[in-house]
């Protein structure tokens, strides 16, 4: 070997030792990596934390309400418009032209099935916290015989409008829900309602047709939920969120 090659190799030994010394950080920056990942784990449980439910009483938005957009049987185009762009930016599109306008994402792929009063239903995820929050209510208040009040069959997240027209059921963006048709009558709905039974009798109020107790109204109502016995359409079976779904989360 000579002085060259000596040098040669000498250089080739520096410059692997310098490689090996920039090992952790040159050749992959594991430490790093792992702090930066605890980091996110930490943020992300404190965001969790931060998303706890706080059963704060609300009132439904008034444009939102069907008798806003909706009167004397006319649907009135721009206030509907109004309602429905608000849902629709705030929920999810319901697979019309109108709505995709304002959202890309469907409300129904934002469906989850949570438990009321020990019965499966299916709602839009944001309206969970209101719907823990009316439960939470009902089983506070609503015991004892003449508020109590058993429900055995409970229906929310629909892809069928059921309404005729342009008008949008609030079941397509999963912040309706129905509790026992059979005993809650909507007596100006389609037919066959206004032929039922339960349509015949005569009674002074919407309370006074449904079997659900004042209890159990009033609790939904505490949580910007509308009652649609107060509509034209005496739907007294049906509960629509309309609040804010923001305003049950801790800050
Ligand atoms: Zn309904």
């Amino acid at each position: 070997m000579n002085a060259n090659g000596r040098t040669r190799v000498h250089l080739l030994v520096a410059a692997a030792i310098a490689l090996l010394a920039a090992g952790p950080l040159g050749l992959g920056d594991g430490p790093v990596a792992e702090a930066k990942e605890a980091a996110r784990a930490k943020s992300k449980s404190k965001s969790k934390k931060a998303k706890q439910v706080e059963c704060r009483p609300q009132s439904p938005q008034k444009f939102l309400k069907r008798r806003t957009f909706v009167q004397k049987g006319m649907l009135v185009p721009s206030k509907h418009a109004k309602a429905v762009r608000y849902l629709a930016e705030r929920y999810g599109h319901v697979e019309t032209e109108e709505t995709r306008r304002f959202n890309q994402e469907s409300a129904h792929s934002q469906a989850t099935t949570v438990q009321f009063m020990g019965l499966p239903l299916s709602i839009h995820e944001k309206i969970a916290p209101a719907l823990h929050c009316v439960e939470k209510r009902i089983r506070a208040t609503c015991s004892g015989k003449p508020r109590r009040y058993t429900p055995r069959a409970v229906g929310g997240f629909r892809t069928a409008n059921s309404y005729r027209g342009a008008e949008i059921s609030n079941h397509l963006f999963g912040i309706a829900v129905d509790i026992d048709p059979d005993r809650n009558p909507c007596c100006g709905c389609v037919d066959p309602w206004p032929t039922s039974p339960l349509c015949q009798e005569k009674k002074r109020t919407a309370y006074e047709r449904t079997a659900l107790t004042r209890c159990w109204i009033k609790a939904f109502e505490r949580y910007g939920f509308d009652w649609l016995g107060h509509d034209d359409l005496e739907d007294t079976m049906h509960f629509e969120f309309l609040g804010n779904p923001d305003r049950f989360y801790k800050k």
